[in-house]
């Protein structure tokens, strides 16, 4: 199966047909068909171990200022108790902390604002993976060698955040360009991933001076490090290398035989 790691941006994504969506609805229609899928969101970055746990998924709004009908918007889809158990127990040897089975948590936006493109309507369960805030890069990347398996067997594992992010440098009047650190920050992390340079990847704050602004928190470009871990050595593709609201790079890439 695959491993995606895709850069998400705007929520709005999920309404919108454009070019990013597009290809979204192209993966959909070009992927194998997965049993199931394993999401690891920027969006779910809490200080423990988790997976979700339910028969039928709810859709998450966790964002604010935006139309009624995104805070509206319903992803149907079923999780699956069963799968949820397969995942423990293909990390059980990987952590003593203990992993907790949630119920409290559905579908975030990073994950269903790719799916509903990739999958309108799925048929297949659909579990996440929380983001554990209290540990360091590596372990994120060594953690995600555990869910190798599990791609080996028909699961399709969803990476989803943004390599580059600076929320706080955000400018709306520019949807469609990168500023100048955006595009240069992206150009060398990109390079990182495509020839899987995991340590200076874990290591991103010593890379360059622009760094900080391009990675100020870590939970958007940590499911990238998942990506990396899952997939092994295969090959990596890269695609929607593109830049908005001067601060966000869009780019996504795919891991296949
Ligand atoms: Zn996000």
């Amino acid at each position: 199966m695959t491993v995606l790691f895709i850069g998400h941006g705007s929520p709005m994504n999920a309404l919108e047909i454009n070019h990013i969506t597009k290809s979204w609805q192209n993966l959909g229609k070009t992927l194998a068909k997965p049993r199931a899928i394993l999401a690891i969101s920027a969006h779910w970055y809490v200080p423990y171990l988790a997976v979700s746990n339910n028969k039928v998924n709810h859709t998450i709004h966790d964002f604010y200022g935006f139309p009624s009908q995104l805070a509206n918007f319903d992803y149907p889809s079923n999780g699956s108790p069963e799968f949820t158990t397969e995942i423990i127990q293909a990390l059980d040897d990987f952590t003593t902390d203990g992993i907790v089975r949630a119920t409290d948590w559905g579908l975030d936006h990073g994950v269903w604002s790719i799916l509903t493109h990739i999958y309108p309507r799925p048929e297949m369960p659909i579990v996440q993976l929380s983001i554990d805030s209290t540990k360091p890069p590596h372990w994120h990347f060594e953690l995600a060698k555990k869910l190798r398996k599990l791609s080996q067997s028909g699961v399709l594992i969803l990476c989803s955040g943004n390599i580059v992010h600076n929320l706080g440098l955000l400018n709306w009047k520019m949807p469609e360009v990168g500023s100048e650190w955006a595009i240069k920050s992206d150009l060398q992390l990109t390079e990182l991933i495509t020839t899987r340079e995991i340590d200076k990847l874990c290591n991103y704050n010593s890379l360059s001076s622009v760094i900080k602004l391009a990675i100020p928190t870590p939970e958007h470009f940590l499911p990238v490090l998942y990506a990396l871990g899952a997939s092994g050595d295969e090959h990596i593709e890269v695609f929607n290398q593109v830049y908005s609201y001067d601060s966000l790079s869009m780019t996504s890439f795919i891991c296949t035989k």
